[in-house]
């Protein structure tokens, strides 16, 4: 699988462009903490939330949920957007 290669020289530009592998990000300043260390957006192709962790260092990273229920949740995080495919 490709990526897109962040690097600690380009980290704060593909946060702030919302760049992702295979998406863009909506709002991609929208919910950051205080301590700037996670930020908040949703994906261009499917609306699904996608976040950006400073502690990773991976970028915008798409949530996908392996199981879904009223009181149960399972979730993973990948760098891509399962919509468009790896
Ligand atoms: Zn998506």
């Amino acid at each position: 699988m490709n990526s897109l290669v962040v690097t600690k020289e380009n980290f704060k530009s593909i946060r702030e462009n919302g760049i992702g592998f295979n998406f863009k990000v909506i709002n991609p300043a929208d919910g950051f903490r205080k301590d700037n260390r996670l930020w908040f957006g949703t994906c261009s192709e499917c609306g699904e939330s996608v976040t950006n962790s400073a502690i990773s260092g991976r970028g915008w990273e798409h949530t996908i949920y392996l199981v879904k229920e009223a009181n149960h949740s399972v979730s993973k995080n990948v760098t891509y957007c399962p919509k468009v495919g790896e």
